[in-house]
């Protein structure tokens, strides 16, 4: 059978291993994690395997995710990552939480609430320096004040975002700034959090050097399930596997060609003058994937003595060097996150799931 390429190949098996060995991890110190799918798309097998991992609560960050997951019968809570004002009738359909910081929105919610007779819950970003979303520290009273007014909104908890925008690391200064924030909350207001959402799969390395993590019970990990890694240097997490995701594309073309293009050099398909070096002829692969299907500087080939040169549309470039190849040869790589989203949000990109 013939077997299409570019195909992204997903072991299942590696998933389901890496959930269950981070869920258990960080149930050791009282930390549930909600698995985020949206870097798979809310692709419904991973999202089983997140289940079969001994998940519960499912994040992503687009409707669509959610209700493609929902549509293929995965049962989980389900929580919305960014809310989008526009779509709060849709957000209280679809999710049962939803991540929110304007008080605007958190009114829309309400009013779709009601109008549905449904009750949703809401957890309350907090702006702890990263500057991406989050109230800032000193409205949070205000919001709450407002927030407990409406009918058909509940507060389920506080939580923070960090290292997306900013790089700013978790360290245990953020998460007792939060965890404080969230006792001071339930004092003022006499209530109960029920989730203090601590960060993401950056977050790795202030769980693993904390005795006690405060009030914080909760983290959103998407990453380190998939790519087996935390975020802040990228390294490989103990036990974890960081290989269950494998582009593959096709060599098209073989020669051996000067290193330096002939002629005048003006702009390249996407806009940039390119600068080349001499280095004399070089035997050059010439791949059947493009920028339209991944991000090129994400992609790391498997076999030693393989370059990336560069990128087009819809052909990659490898400086071969002595590496056996033939034309119609499959060559394989290991997408970072980045190169992973795309790949994964590419309809040219066949997904083949294995060990499932
Ligand atoms: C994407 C996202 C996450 C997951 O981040 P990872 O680094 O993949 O673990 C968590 N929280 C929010 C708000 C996100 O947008």
């Amino acid at each position: 059978m013939r077997r299409p390429t570019p195909r992204l190949e997903i072991d299942l098996a590696k998933i389901r291993h890496n959930t269950q060995t981070l869920r258990r991890l960080y149930a050791a110190k009282g930390i549930h994690i909600m698995g985020v799918t949206k870097a798979v798309c809310g692709a419904p097998e991973v999202a089983h395997a997140m289940i079969q991992g001994g998940l519960t609560v499912l994040a992503d960050s687009r409707i669509e995710n959610i209700q493609r997951m929902r549509a293929a019968g995965i049962a989980a809570r389900f929580v919305l990552l960014r809310t989008l004002p526009s779509r709060a009738e849709e957000t209280v359909l679809h999710a049962d939480i939803s991540l929110n910081s304007e008080l605007a929105t958190l009114e829309r919610l309400a009013e779709a609430a009601q109008r549905l007779n449904r009750r949703h819950d809401v957890i309350l970003m907090v702006e702890l320096g990263d500057l991406r979303e989050g109230i800032l520290p000193e409205n949070l009273f205000s919001v709450v004040r407002h927030t407990l007014e409406w009918k058909g909104i509940r507060i389920a908890g506080l939580g923070a975002n960090l290292a997306c925008f900013g790089g700013i690391r978790p360290d245990a200064g953020k998460m007792e700034t939060l965890s404080r924030l969230a006792r001071n909350v339930e004092e003022v207001f006499d209530l109960r959090l029920e989730i203090i959402s601590g960060g993401n799969s950056a977050n790795y390395d202030w769980f693993s050097q904390t005795g006690l993590p405060g009030r914080i019970n909760n983290l959103r990990i998407g990453e380190s399930i998939l790519l087996g890694c935390e975020t802040l240097q990228r390294r490989p997490i103990p036990g974890l596997y960081t290989d269950a995701f494998r582009l593959v594309a096709e060599v098209i073309e073989l020669k051996t060609k000067p290193s330096v293009p002939q002629g005048v050099v003006c702009q390249d398909s996407y806009g940039n003058v390119p600068k080349f070096e001499d280095r004399g002829p070089m035997r050059r692969a010439l791949l059947g994937i493009g920028r339209q299907d991944v991000i090129p500087e994400g992609l790391s080939p498997e076999q030693q003595g393989l370059d990336i040169l560069g990128a087009s549309g819809d052909h990659l470039i490898l400086d071969a060097k002595t590496v056996p190849l033939r034309v119609g040869d499959e060559i394989g790589f290991r997408p970072n996150y980045g190169a992973l989203v795309a790949a994964m949000t590419s309809p040219y990109v066949t997904k083949k799931f294995i060990n499932a």
